[in-house]
């Protein structure tokens, strides 16, 4: 994506207020809905991702599969302590279990690093290749605060394979839109940055390749992952749009305590029927 020449942020809760019909307040969160584990299918890809799922979903996996309740936690701690990146690397359970997992059709869902290249400054650009072979970008971006003696490490995430919106400023526009991510392709792209950098994501911002108000659903799960699951603040991610209608009253009837950046590129927006933002 091309960087923004103009992005206005609000918090989400603040974005809906301002749309007058709507009640958001700031403080309380609502349960971002997630899949059930049986039955889901990756778009675009053949297996089904153990990634993204919550504890409570992978205990009701580990049931459905014969195990018991404690079994999901052991592949809790894997998939976001240990960070196994494929089932024959769960050595904590048992083989049955394993056998299980893969003959019913689950991967981890991560994917290998393609390439990474870094700046001067330390950014550093990866490509993932995903199951079916498309690349997605994802960017880290360490600040040094030299005044708190802290460091933050921001993940600038990607949520479509291009982006069928076509900014005329905007290389991914450009190339075209292939599919929506699914959630654990967006949560993976803040393992690989984490695993780049030997160092925790602090912040992330959906303002990578595509647009994430036109894969809501599971730019939502990730966020709902990225919070409970990696423990980033709600307060440290950021959803950015150029601005989809009927979206941001959606967006922000969940509540998150996060923000919303939309982006102007200099020009005004307006948003149009066809769900395609026109230029004046
Ligand atoms: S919405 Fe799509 S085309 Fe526009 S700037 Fe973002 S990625 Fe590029």
């Amino acid at each position: 994506m091309a960087a923004p020449q103009h992005v206005r942020a609000a918090p989400l809760a603040r974005a809906l207020r301002a749309t007058a019909t709507a009640t958001a307040t700031a403080t309380a969160s609502v349960p971002v809905p997630v899949p059930v584990p049986a039955g889901i299918k990756s778009q675009g890809t053949s297996r089904r991702a153990l990634l993204g799922l919550s504890e409570p979903q992978l205990r009701q996996l580990a049931i459905d599969l014969g195990q018991q309740s404690y079994r999901g936690k052991q592949l809790h701690d894997l998939l976001y302590k240990s960070r196994a990146k494929q089932i024959q690397e769960f050595n904590h359970v048992p083989k049955a279990f394993r056998e299980a997992l893969l003959g019913a059709g689950w991967s981890v869902g991560r994917s290998p690093v393609h390439h990474a290249v870094t700046a001067s400054d330390g950014t550093t650009k990866i490509l993932l290749k995903l199951e079916d072979n498309r690349l997605i970008e994802t960017v880290g971006i360490p600040v040094d605060d030299d005044n708190k003696g802290s460091s933050r490490l921001t993940a600038c995430v990607s949520s479509q394979v291009g982006c069928p919106l076509r900014c005329s400023f905007c290389a991914t526009g450009k190339g075209g839109f292939a599919r929506n991510l699914q959630p654990h392709e967006i949560v993976e792209q803040v393992l690989a940055i984490e695993e780049t950098f030997k160092h925790r994501v602090t912040n992330v911002v959906f303002m990578g390749m595509g647009e994430p108000m036109m894969n809501l659903k599971s730019v939502l799960e990730a966020h709902q992952c990225f919070n409970k699951e990696l423990k980033i603040g709600q307060r440290m991610m950021t959803i950015s749009t150029v601005g989809v209608p009927n979206t941001i009253k959606m967006l922000a009837s969940h509540k998150l305590q996060s923000t919303l950046a939309v982006r102007s590129c200099g020009r005004r927006l307006f948003l149009a029927p066809s769900l395609t933002p026109w230029e004046h």
